[in-house]
C-alpha cells in the first residue's frame, strides 16, 4: 500500500526523519524515553516529540556506564546518546517510570551531554486522589520547565494539541479495529510501522499519513484467512520480523499490549476544560504498566478482556531480556490467563531475535496447540 511507504521510511530510521525534519522547519526535536511522557506539552512548544528506542548496533561505549543486566532499550539508548547518534536532539525528557529509567536518567545526565535534561517524577500509585493532585503538580512543573527552554505554551496551543492528538489515538484505534474485524487486511509489520513512526513523526503530518492510511484500508477487502487470533503482550518489541515470523507459522496478532503498540495510544485527554488537568487525568485512568503499582488485578482482568474482546485465541508475551517489571508482572499474568484456560508462551527478547529455525519451531508448536 502506497501510504505505507512513509512508515516504514521512518520506522527504519526516525533519526534521519528527525535531522531532515529540523533542517527543514528550523525547529527543535526532544527525545524522551517512554509513554509516560506526557508529549502534548512538548508537541505544544513545536518542538518534535521522539521516542527514543536504542540501538540495534552493537554496545561498546554504554557498558562502561551500565551494567550488562541492564535492558537493551536502556543500553542501546545510552549507546546512541554517547556515540553522537542523538547529536541533533536539543533535549531529553526522562519520566520516572521502572528503575532502569530512573538510573539511566542520571547518568545521562552526567555524561550524555545535551542541551536540556528534564526528570517528570510521576508518583508510583497514580490511582488515589493525593496521586492525582500530586500528577498535576508535576505536569505543571513539567510545562513551567518546558517553558523556560523552549518558549511559552499557551492554554490555547495546548488545547489544540490535545486535539490533534485525540484525533492520532482514534485514527490508531481504527487501524487496530480494522485489523482485528479482519487480521488478513494489514500485515503486523505495517502496524508496527505505523506505532513506531507515531511516536516519532510530525504529528500534524502523521494525522494526514494516518488518515490515508485508514481510506485505503477501507477500500481493501481480503479473503479471512484461518491463521489463528494472537494477542501480544508485554513491554517494547523492537523486532519487526516477530510478526513476519508469526504470519509464516500460520497466525495474526489482533491486538496487542505493548508499549511499542496499545499502550501508547490508549485513552483520550478531555477536550474541555484546563488542558495540564486532561492530561494528567488522562494518565490516572489509562491501565498502568508494572512499572507503576496498582496491583496485578485490573491488569489481569484487563489481559482477559482483551482477549475474549478480540476473539483471540492464545497470547504471547515479549519480554526484554532483563526488564524488572514485565519479568516480575508475567507469572500474575499467566495465571489470570490459565484460570481462564487461555493458552500463552513467553519470548524473551534480545538485541538480536534467535536463529529464524528456531523461533520458528517455537511459534509453530505454540500455534498448533491453539
Ligand atoms: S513498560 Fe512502562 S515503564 Fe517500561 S517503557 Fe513501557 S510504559 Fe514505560
Ligand atoms: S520497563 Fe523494562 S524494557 Fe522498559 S525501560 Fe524499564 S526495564 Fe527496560
Amino acid at each position: 500500500m502506497k501510504a505505507m511507504e512513509i512508515f516504514y521510511e521512518i520506522s527504519r530510521d526516525p533519526y534521519a526523519y528527525a535531522r531532515k525534519w529540523k533542517n527543514q522547519t528550523g525547529k527543535k526535536a526532544v527525545g524522551y524515553f517512554c509513554s509516560y511522557t506526557p508529549e502534548e506539552l512538548i508537541s505544544g512548544t513545536g518542538a518534535l516529540p521522539l521516542r527514543i528506542f536504542g540501538t540495534r548496533e552493537h554496545i561498546t561505549c554504554a557498558d562502561s556506564h551500565l551494567q550488562s543486566y541492564c535492558c537493551s532499550l536502556v543500553r542501546g539508548g545510552l549507546e546512541d546518546a554517547l556515540t553522537g547518534r542523538l547529536a541533533f536532539l536539543d533535549g531529553t525528557v526522562f519520566p520516572h517510570t521502572c528503575d532502569s529509567i530512573q538510573r539511566l536518567s542520571d547518568i545521562w545526565r552526567l555524561n550524555a551531554g545535551f542541551p536540556f535534561h528534564i526528570d517528570v517524577i510521576l508518583p508510583v500509585k497514580l490511582d488515589t486522589e493525593s496521586a492525582r493532585t500530586y500528577l498535576l503538580d508535576v505536569f505543571h512543573k513539567f510545562r513551567r520547565e518546558l517553558e523556560q527552554e523552549l518558549g511559552p505554551i499557551s492554554d490555547e496551543k495546548l488545547s489544540e494539541t490535545i486535539r490533534l492528538y485525540n484525533n492520532i489515538r482514534r485514527l490508531l484505534e481504527e487501524i487496530y479495529l480494522m485489523r482485528s474485524a479482519n487480521p488478513a487486511v494489514i500485515s503486523g509489520r505495517d502496524v508496527y510501522a505505523v506505532v513506531k513512526s507515531a511516536m516519532v513523526m510530525d504529528r500534524n503530518d502523521l494525522y494526514g499519513a494516518l488518515r490515508k492510511t485508514v481510506d485505503a484500508l477501507k477500500k481493501e477487502s481480503p479473503a479471512a484467512d484461518n491463521s489463528k487470533r494472537i494477542v501480544l503482550a508485554g513491554g517494547v518489541c523492537n523486532h519487526p520480523d516477530i510478526y513476519s515470523h508469526l504470519e509464516k507459522a500460520g497466525a495474526r496478532v489482533v491486538w496487542d499490549e505493548l508499549c511499542t503498540g496499545t499502550r501508547y495510544f490508549e485513552g483520550m485527554a478531555d477536550e474541555s476544560g484546563d488542558p495540564v488537568a486532561a492530561l494528567a487525568q488522562r494518565y490516572a485512568d489509562r491501565i498502568v504498566c508494572p512499572a507503576k503499582h496498582c496491583g496485578a488485578d485490573k491488569r489481569g482482568r484487563n489481559l482477559v478482556d482483551i482477549v475474549k474482546n478480540h476473539q483471540a485465541q492464545g497470547v504471547i508475551f515479549l519480554i526484554l531480556k532483563f526488564c524488572d517489571p514485565h519479568s516480575f508482572d508475567y507469572p500474575y499474568m499467566k495465571e489470570y490467563l490459565d484460570k481462564k484456560n487461555i493458552p500463552s508462551m513467553l519470548l524473551e527478547l534480545e538485541e538480536q531475535l534467535p536463529a529464524e529455525g528456531q523461533l520458528a519451531t517455537r511459534f509453530e508448536s505454540f500455534i498448533e496447540m491453539l
